[in-house]
């Protein structure tokens, strides 16, 4: 069965490494991917821009594209986004379907950190999305956990619902949310690095500008 991926993250703002390392995982996975923005990350510092706001900018980024979609069900439900719970309810949902949870290099190193982080291998496959400047060091215990998980083929993935954990090797783009939110605090224009779209409506980016005013000149 072709399976569903998901990408989850802060999105504070979408750029275009996400929309390239999930169009890429779709690919290599021949799957629909998802992408899941979080309401209040657990992980890590409230983001700068609501909920409203990044969900219009992942909106207006996957315009025109068959490929990647949208799944607001963290933002409805409200208080932590716990990807186990968002696993559980997709389950629920798929039965059978192979799901492939995407996690950036960086978010997996980080993995031992969160909320019943083993429970995840019961409900989804992993794949570890290559990231510049980020090593396969993993923590001994995630090394632990996923010895024996590891495949090497995607199609592996599409026989089982779950458990197994594959790297995927994708562009390396260096390219991260907290660079373009600096660029934007001191002025700066950072195109080419976001979707297009995001520049159509300035009330998108206003949040990021706001954070520094500049002097008047
Ligand atoms: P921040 O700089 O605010 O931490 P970010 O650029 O890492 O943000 P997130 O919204 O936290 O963006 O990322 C969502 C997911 O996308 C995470 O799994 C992250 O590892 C992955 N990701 C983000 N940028 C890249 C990239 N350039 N290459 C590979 N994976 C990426």
């Amino acid at each position: 069965m072709r399976p569903l991926a998901i990408l989850g993250g802060t999105f504070d703002p979408v750029h275009v490494a996400h929309l390239a390392v999930a169009w890429e995982a779709a690919e290599l996975l021949d799957a629909e991917v998802r992408l899941v923005p979080a309401s209040i990350p657990p992980h890590r510092p409230p983001p700068i821009a609501d909920a409203t706001t990044r969900v219009a900018m992942l909106r207006a980024a996957l315009r025109g594209q068959p490929r990647l979609t949208l799944d607001t069900r963290e933002l409805a439900r409200g208080g932590p986004s716990y990807t186990v719970d968002t696993l559980a309810d997709l389950r629920a949902e798929e039965g059978d379907r192979p799901i492939v949870l995407l996690l950036g290099a960086d978010a997996f190193a980080g993995l031992p950190g969160w909320h019943r982080w083993r429970a995840l291998f019961e409900t989804a496959h992993i794949g570890v999305l290559s990231r510049p400047g980020v090593t396969r060091g993993w923590p001994a215990e995630l090394a632990a956990e996923i010895a024996g998980r590891h495949v090497a083929d995607p199609r592996q993935l599409h026989a089982r619902p779950a458990g197994q954990v594959i790297e995927l090797e994708v562009t390396p783009l260096e390219i991260s949310a907290t660079r373009i939110r600096d660029l934007l605090a001191a002025g700066r224009e950072p195109r080419y690095l976001l979707p297009d779209g995001l520049f159509d409506a300035p009330a998108l980016l206003a949040p990021y500008r706001q954070r520094h005013p500049q002097e008047p000149r």
